[in-house]
């Protein structure tokens, strides 16, 4: 059985100096040097609405994922030339409450404010090929709210996204990579068809579709660690909650 990477990434730009976080920073230049090494083994990215066969076993060949969390500016401007450049696609999971905001849930946290992509960006991504999910309405601690918060954030931020830009959402991305069977039981009963989560290791099969795991990527990722989280079973050892 075929293992598939879903990679996840944060921001695509120059990590700033002296604040928290920056790890989940990759600079555009190691973005290309990424995509483009995937791109000659003879793999192709996908967005999560297109990895669905692979991850039900209909379809085995060489793909992995990508996917972008927080809906940043950056990844409009320095990621979406890569991506079509090598005929990829990704998922960008958005903050429904936040869209053309900043990141202003990491507030008073040392972590550097960032513009994330507004109504318009969204729309010129989707219509270059991208796609979108939800990342919750208010980038919220889902297993620490209460539970009618916890239904608008999970449905709510759908419906408003569904609304504001004419597709079905089908793709949730957990904040935090916080779940609970509860809110797994609320994904499928508003209509989700893939969860992804923090926990590290590559995709089979095997795993539950509404909690996926995925491949960290950080500004620490050279090619030679990129290949062994892709083609080797080192994210797969290191399989563990991790809130990002
Ligand atoms: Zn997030």
């Amino acid at each position: 059985m075929r293992k598939i990477p879903i990679l996840m990434f944060h921001n695509i730009s120059s990590p700033p100096r002296g604040k928290r976080l920056t790890s989940l920073y990759t600079h555009p230049a190691s973005f290309h040097r990424q995509m483009s090494t995937l791109s000659h083994l003879g793999y192709k990215g996908l967005s999560l609405q297109e990895l669905q066969p692979y991850l039900r076993g209909e379809k085995s060949e060489k793909v992995f994922g990508i996917t972008f969390d927080d809906g940043y500016l950056d990844n409009y401007c320095n990621a979406l030339p890569v991506l079509k450049k090598f005929a990829f696609s990704a998922t960008c999971y958005l903050v429904s409450g936040f869209i053309g905001k900043q990141n202003d849930w990491t507030r008073n946290q040392n972590v550097q404010e960032c513009d994330l992509m507004d109504t318009i960006h969204v729309r010129k991504w989707l219509q270059e090929g991208m796609a979108i999910g939800s990342h919750s309405h208010t980038h919220a601690h889902l297993c620490q709210i209460p539970a009618e918060r916890l239904e608008n954030e999970i449905f709510h931020s759908k419906i408003l996204l569904e609304n504001t830009f004419q597709i079905p959402i089908e793709d949730f991305c957990f904040p935090y990579g916080e779940f609970s069977p509860q809110t797994l039981a609320l994904l499928k009963k508003a209509n989700y068809k893939t969860g992804v989560t923090t926990q590290r290791g590559r995709a089979s099969q095997t795993d539950d579709i509404f909690a996926l795991p995925r491949v960290h990527m950080t500004k620490r990722t050279n090619l030679a660690l990129l290949l062994m989280k892709v083609l080797t079973p080192y994210e797969d050892h290191r399989r563990r909650v991790s809130g990002l």
